[in-house]
Formats: structure tokens, C-alpha cells, sequence
């Protein structure tokens, strides 16, 4: 018969739970013997307790012993996990978004309790196990957009004389806007997060195809006297179409 499975198990036996006093905060502290062990081996296992080893020619009271002639490096090692621990929970909720065109930091804040994604002067609440925070602040720009850009055309086509039928905020990878022939405008919902001006280019873009369905001449014609800049926004839109993609 071969060797038996459990056999380390047997060998390596957990003798005593006690705690260890690191920074304050009481670490458990695992025992283990282990007849394989030339020396006292000490670790911070990164579950959060301390293990130490106990060799086969070791006792308990030289473990101890052991342990407290290492406390400075526990304590240093402790201090570097904690670092760790909270470097990665600020990277997690480390966001940044671009919203009218500029860049805001998203702050994960507690209002009593509830964790409140804010940011631009924004506020609002998000079930972090329910959704991660993309999807949240996806969903509130898509809101925003909703808010914002149906009134914007309203204002921009009265000024211009314009008439449409309906203007509809949609999920789209790869287009800002269209205008389609029953004269319904569609904006892309990610219009909420570039620079005004570029917005109200698409927008005047869209409209002026009311008038002229093509990218003929007199379209550019008609365009360019209601909205002289864009060029500027054309250019812009084509650097920056990663706003559509990420
Ligand atoms: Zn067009």
C-alpha cells in the first residue's frame, strides 16, 4: 500500500488558537507541528492570521518565544497587508467619468448607511452587490441624457425652425445620432458626456438632415451657417470616439 493521503495532515496538527496583539488589533495565532519542520517558521497568512511552525525538536513556550522576537517584522508585514487591503478597496471605487465634457472623480460616500455614488455635484444611491459601479453610473448618465438632451433639441430646433416628431435617447456603439425619414431624431445617451458645443453640433447635424436627407453640398451648406464650428466638432468627434466605445 501506498502512502496515505492524509498522512501531512496527521503529521501537521494545530495545537493552540491564541492571538497576538499587531497595531492594536488582536491577529489569531495558529500552531502548527509539523515532524517534517527543521526550524520555527513564522507567516502571515494572508487570510489575516499569524501560523507558526513548530518543528519536531520544538515546544510550544520556544514557539512563543519566537514569535515575540519576530513582533517587529509581524507588525511591518501586518502594516504592509493592511496597505494592500486598502489600496485595493480605493482602486475598486476609483472612477473617473467624463460628464459635460469634463473629467469628474466619482466618490463612493455612506449617507446614512447607503452607499451614494458623487460626483459633478451629483448624488445618488447604488447597491454595489446588486450591480457594479459601471452599470450604476451607466444607467444615471443614461438618465441624465434623458433629462437633458430631448430639451435641448426642442430649444435648438425653435431657434432654427425646425420640426420634428419625436427625439429618442438610445444605447449605441457606433453613432452619435439620426435622423430618420417619419423625422424622429435619435441621440446616442453617451452625448451627456462630451463637450456642449460638440453635443449641439450633433444635434443641429441631425436636424438640418430634416431639410436635406444626404451629405450633399447644401447640406453642409445649410449646416455651416447655423452651426459654424463643425469642423471643430467633426474633427473633435473623431478623435475622441473612444467616449463610444468605453
Ligand atoms: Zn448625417
Amino acid at each position: 500500500m501506498g502512502r496515505h493521503p492524509d498522512l501531512t495532515i496527521v503529521k501537521k496538527r494545530i495545537l493552540v488558537d491564541t492571538f497576538l496583539d499587531l497595531e492594536g488589533v488582536r491577529v489569531p495565532l495558529k500552531s502548527i507541528r509539523n515532524a517534517a519542520a527543521k526550524r520555527y517558521i513564522l507567516r502571515l497568512h494572508r487570510d489575516g492570521y499569524i501560523q507558526i511552525t513548530i518543528p519536531c525538536s520544538g515546544n510550544r513556550k520556544h514557539a512563543m518565544l519566537f514569535v515575540e522576537k519576530n513582533r517587529q517584522w509581524l507588525r511591518d508585514q501586518w502594516l504592509k497587508r493592511e496597505a494592500g487591503i486598502k489600496e485595493k478597496a480605493a482602486e475598486r471605487h476609483r472612477r473617473e467619468i467624463y460628464y459635460k465634457g469634463k473629467l469628474e472623480p466619482v466618490e463612493i460616500k455612506d449617507v446614512q448607511g447607503q452607499p451614494h455614488a458623487s460626483f459633478a455635484g451629483q448624488s445618488f444611491p447604488v447597491d454595489l452587490h446588486r450591480l457594479d459601479l459601471k452599470q450604476w453610473l451607466e444607467a444615471w448618465l443614461n438618465f441624465k441624457a434623458k433629462e437633458n438632451l430631448p430639451n435641448r433639441v426642442w430649444t435648438l430646433a425653435l431657434k432654427y425652425g425646425f420640426k420634428y416628431n419625436k427625439v429618442t435617447i438610445r444605447d449605441q456603439r457606433t453613432r452619435w445620432g439620426s435622423c430618420s425619414s417619419n423625422k424622429t431624431i435619435s441621440l446616442n445617451w453617451r452625448l451627456i458626456q462630451i463637450p456642449p458645443r460638440h453635443c449641439d453640433y450633433i444635434i443641429l447635424h441631425e436636424l438640418n438632415h430634416l431639410k436635406h436627407m444626404d451629405h450633399s453640398i447644401r447640406f453642409w451648406r445649410s449646416l455651416e451657417a447655423i452651426c459654424p464650428w463643425f469642423r471643430e466638432s467633426e474633427a473633435w468627434l473623431k478623435v475622441n470616439s473612444h467616449y463610444l466605445r468605453d
